[in-house]
């Protein structure tokens, strides 16, 4: 049977720690979807779709990632999906309880998915999508950050809402 994992997030925009953890998960599965959560409760930068455009874009080279979004439960899009692994990336200690605490819920609600944590590449470990965003509304680079065509996507964004 193929080993099938889920990688969700918000990717709002996706960041390089995000595209490590791509790497190294699509290496240790049969197929790796990258699913990008449909979250009205946070105001997002970018739009559903603009994300999955995005990530379609820099996963090109991956033959075994796969993009989609989801809205509602994450195991009921796992299940969907044939999935029987939810990645996520742990940061640092301030991810741990809620990252666990999702973890168990999720086990609970499907014992038949289980969740992989990945640690995060020390290049990454201080880097986040919030911090990309704060970085590039005033004004700065985030080259360092995120892959060139995000970059260039969120430069137009943020220039575009504020003019
Ligand atoms: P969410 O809103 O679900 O936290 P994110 O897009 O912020 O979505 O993150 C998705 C996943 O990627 C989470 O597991 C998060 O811990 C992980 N992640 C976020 N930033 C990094 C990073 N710099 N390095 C590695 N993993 C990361």
């Amino acid at each position: 049977m193929s080993r099938i994992a889920i990688y969700p997030g918000s990717f709002d925009p996706v960041t390089f720690g995000h595209l490590d953890i791509m790497q190294r998960a699509s290496q240790t599965v049969d197929e790796l979807v990258v699913a990008v959560l449909e979250n009205h409760a946070k105001i997002a930068l970018f739009s559903v779709e603009e994300r999955v455009k995005m990530l379609k874009i820099i996963t090109k080279d991956y033959p075994n990632v796969r993009v989609e979004s989801f809205h509602g439960l994450l195991v009921d899009f796992a299940r969907e999906q044939g999935a029987g692994f939810i990645i996520r990336g742990l940061r640092a200690i301030t991810d741990f309880d809620y990252e666990l605490q999702m973890a168990q819920t999720n086990r609970i609600m499907a014992p038949g998915v289980d969740t992989i944590f990945f640690a995060t590449n020390l290049e990454y470990a201080y880097l986040s999508s919030t911090t990309v965003r704060e970085v590039a509304s005033y004004g700065g680079d985030i080259t360092k950050f995120v892959p060139e065509s995000v970059a260039r996507a969120v430069e137009e964004k943020i220039r575009d809402r504020y003019s």
